[in-house]
C-alpha cells in the first residue's frame, strides 16, 4: 500500500525536526543502528509482497530515520491534541471534511488485479456508489479556489485520485467519469510520460499516458494532471524524494529542484496547465521535500497516510492530504463504509 510512512510535512514542525535530528543523531550512535521503522507490522509486510508496488512503502528506515519518525509523530500528535482545543467545532469555522480516494492502474484481467490494479467495472460501481449517495467530485482547483477565494464546495465533496498517469486511466476511468460527470486529479510521473510520447505505444498494461492523452484529459475538464516528479518514482536508495543518507543538503535541494521543475516546464511547454500540487512518490515525505515545494510554489500535496481531511480557509490545510488507497478485492459497499462515505 500506499502509505502510513509516519512522515508528515509541516513547516512549523520544522525547527522542532532540526533540533530533533541533532539530538537523534546522537542518541543513534550512541544506540548503534539496527531498529526498525515502528509500524511494520502485517500492512508493511503485507505491501513488500505485492507484486506491483506502485506507491509502496514497506522500505528499511535507518535508526536516525525511525527515531525521527516517532519524533515527528509525536510532534504532530501534540500539535493536533493541542490545536483541538482552539477551534471550533466542525463546521463553524468553514471545516469540511473531505475524503480523498486513490487509485492507481485499472485492468479488466483479474489475474493482474490486486493492491494497486482495480477492476474498471469495479472503479465504474465506486463512482456510480459515490454519485447515488450525494457525492460531487473536487479537484485541486476546487479546493484552492475555497482556500483563498471562499468559492463554496458541494456539500460532499470528494476527490478522486489517480497516480503515476497509467494509459489504462485515460482507457477505462475517462469513459465513465465523463459519462458521470465527475471530474479526477491524475498525477503523472514525467520521465513515463516522455518516454510514452516519444514511443506512441499504447498498451493498458504497462503504458503511460502521452502528452497527447494529458491534453486532452485536460482539456475536458474531466482530468486536472499533477506532479508525481520526473523519475523519482523508485524505491533505490533514495525512496521517493527524499534525501540519501549522507548527500548533502545543498545539492539534494538543488537535484529535487531540478526533478520537479522539469515536470512543471515539461508540461507547460506542451500548453498543459501548471501543476500546482505535488503527489510525494510512495508518499515519502519529510520537511526538506516539503520546504523545497512550497518554495517552489506548489499549494497542496497528496500523501499517502489513509484519513479524511478537514478543509478550511487556511492554506496549510492542502498540505499532505490523506488518501484511501483502492485496492482490489472489497466491494464498493465495504471501501466506502471503511471511509465513511
Ligand atoms: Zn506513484
Amino acid at each position: 500500500m500506499c502509505g502510513n510512512m509516519g512522515f508528515y510535512c509541516f513547516r512549523r514542525l520544522k525547527a522542532r525536526l532540526r533540533q530533533a535530528e541533532s539530538a537523534v543523531r546522537g542518541a543513534a550512535a550512541r544506540a548503534g543502528s539496527g531498529f526498525r521503522k515502528p509500524g511494520g507490522g502485517k500492512r508493511a509486510a503485507r505491501a513488500r509482497t505485492e507484486r506491483k508496488p506502485a506507491c509502496s512503502s514497506g522500505f528499511r528506515t535507518t535508526a536516525l530515520q525511525a527515531a525521527l519518525t516517532v519524533m515527528v509523530f509525536c510532534g504532530v500528535l501534540g500539535y493536533g491534541l493541542s490545536g483541538r482545543e482552539a477551534v471550533p467545532a466542525a463546521g463553524t469555522n468553514g471545516e469540511v471534511q473531505l475524503p480523498v480516494l486513490m487509485y492507481h492502474s485499472l485492468l479488466k484481467d483479474q489475474a493482474q488485479q490486486g493492491q494497486y490494479v482495480l477492476s474498471p467495472d469495479v472503479f465504474r460501481q465506486d463512482m456510480e456508489y459515490l454519485k447515488e449517495n450525494g457525492y460531487e467530485t473536487v479537484v485541486v482547483a476546487d479546493l484552492l479556489a475555497y482556500v483563498r477565494d471562499g468559492t463554496p464546495l458541494p456539500e460532499h465533496p470528494v476527490m478522486v485520485t489517480f497516480d503515476d498517469g497509467c494509459y489504462n486511466n485515460y482507457l477505462y476511468a475517462y469513459p465513465v467519469l465523463q459519462e458521470l460527470g465527475m471530474r479526477a486529479v491524475v498525477s503523472v510521473i514525467g520521465a513515463q510520460t516522455k518516454l510514452f510520447t516519444e514511443n506512441g505505444q499504447e498498451n493498458a498494461y504497462w503504458s503511460y499516458l502521452t502528452l497527447d492523452h494529458l491534453k486532452e484529459l485536460s482539456g475536458s475538464g474531466v482530468f486536472e494532471v499533477q506532479n508525481h516528479s520526473w523519475d523519482l518514482h523508485t524505491l533505490g536508495e533514495r525512496r521517493g524524494c527524499l534525501r540519501k543518507r549522507g548527500e548533502e543538503e545543498t545539492s539534494y535541494r538543488e537535484f529535487f529542484t531540478s526533478d520537479t521543475r522539469r515536470v512543471q516546464d515539461y508540461l507547460a511547454d506542451a500548453g498543459l496547465p501548471a501543476p500546482t500540487c505535488y503527489t510525494y512518490p510512495f508518499g515519502a515525505c519529510s520537511w526538506e521535500p516539503a520546504e523545497v515545494v512550497r518554495e517552489l510554489g506548489f499549494q497542496c500535496t497528496l500523501g499517502c497516510e489513509e484519513g479524511v481531511n478537514t478543509v478550511t480557509r487556511d492554506p496549510e490545510c492542502l498540505f499532505n492530504l490523506k488518501r484511501w488507497n483502492r485496492p482490489s478485492g472489497p466491494s464498493t459497499q465495504a471501501i466506502m463504509n471503511q471511509i465513511g462515505i
